[in-house]
């Protein structure tokens, strides 16, 4: 099959060899990600001998897929949808965060011994603190409760946010909002509480109150990205943060009402998306993954 790339046009040495470790990204469907030019980025800028594959893998492929990670020796994985709560019954040990959360999105391979973590909540505070925001000791109002938003509401908590209400439909997620509620509330010193979504004067009087608001719903990414769930600017004030962990368009329809109201410190997803990625690569490899260089040559 012809597969050909642009880019590396001589010889390479000591890279791809018999001694590179293997990680993996298992996930169904996945060829799109943009982690495999990250990671490989990332390895190749620091002299590396790593390499990240891709794996088209779904549930029913994944006790195999994760038994071939010790088979093969490989270094770790990724692992994303549909696989991120299924693999724990297969892993050998979890972070506290990845406990709490009851998912998984990286994998370490310790001489056979399979621990999984969640970095997409590290990825969150770390981007924050990339900008020189600090949300320890504050307030925190987070639309959503799936697998971008528990994460990040259960490192909040774990790194110091005093309070955080969430607001979420009442769909298929809300079972896990109630259950985040309850996990942090019991684990942390964070004070946790559920809210609907539909109530749009709970909304509003929780975003004038809080320090960061936060929408991990998705909404404002394709095919919904000509919605927001805060439409009036008077619902912000200036000296807060408003984070959208969606990526793609870089500046969504919540960036721009916040940017209108004046807001302090207005942030996409990319930021989040590269630190959690960042925070896998040190949990392989050891070493920091080059940030500034992987946001200029990729993103
Ligand atoms: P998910 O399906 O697991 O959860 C979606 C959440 O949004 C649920 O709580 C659901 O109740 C809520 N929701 C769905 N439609 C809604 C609507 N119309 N109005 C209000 N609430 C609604 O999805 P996810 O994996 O958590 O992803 C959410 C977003 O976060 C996506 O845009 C995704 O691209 C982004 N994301 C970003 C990063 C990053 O690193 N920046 C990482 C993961 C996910």
């Amino acid at each position: 099959m012809i597969n050909k790339i642009t880019g590396v046009n001589g010889p390479i040495n000591g890279w791809l060899d018999g001694h590179t470790y293997l990680i993996g990204l298992m996930a169904y469907p996945i060829r799109h990600s943009m982690s495999p030019t990250m990671h490989n980025n990332a390895f190749a800028k620091l002299g590396l001998n790593f390499t990240y594959l891709c794996f088209e893998i779904d549930n029913k492929k994944l006790p195999k897929a994760v038994e071939a990670i010790r088979t093969l020796d490989m270094r770790g994985s990724n692992v994303s949808m549909p696989n991120k709560k299924e693999v724990i019954k297969y892993l050998d040990k979890l972070s506290p965060a990845s406990e709490m959360c009851d998912a998984v999105n990286t994998i370490v391979n310790d001489n056979g011994v399979l621990t999984g973590y969640t970095t997409d909540g590290i990825g969150f505070m770390k981007s924050l603190e990339d900008e020189g925001i600090d949300i320890s000791g504050k307030k925190m109002c987070l639309a959503g409760a799936g697998g971008a938003a528990t994460p990040i509401a259960v490192q909040a908590a774990l790194d110091g946010v005093s309070e955080i209400e969430i607001f979420n439909l009442n769909d298929d997620k809300w079972a896990q909002a109630e259950k985040n509620v309850k996990t942090i509330n019991e684990k942390t010193n964070c004070k946790a509480s559920l809210h609907h979504l539909e109530d749009k004067d709970d909304f509003k009087r929780a975003i004038s109150e809080c320090d960061i608001y936060c929408d991990a719903t998705g909404v404002g990414m394709k095919p919904l990205e000509d919605m927001t769930l805060v439409e009036d600017p008077s619902w912000f004030h200036k000296d807060m943060t408003v984070f959208d962990t969606v990526y793609a368009p870089r500046t969504t329809k919540l960036m721009k009402v916040a940017q209108k109201a004046g807001v302090k410190h207005v942030l996409n997803g990319i930021g989040m998306m590269i630190e959690q990625g960042a925070a896998a690569f040190k949990l392989w490899t050891g070493e920091d993954m080059p940030t500034d260089y992987i946001r200029q040559v990729i993103f």
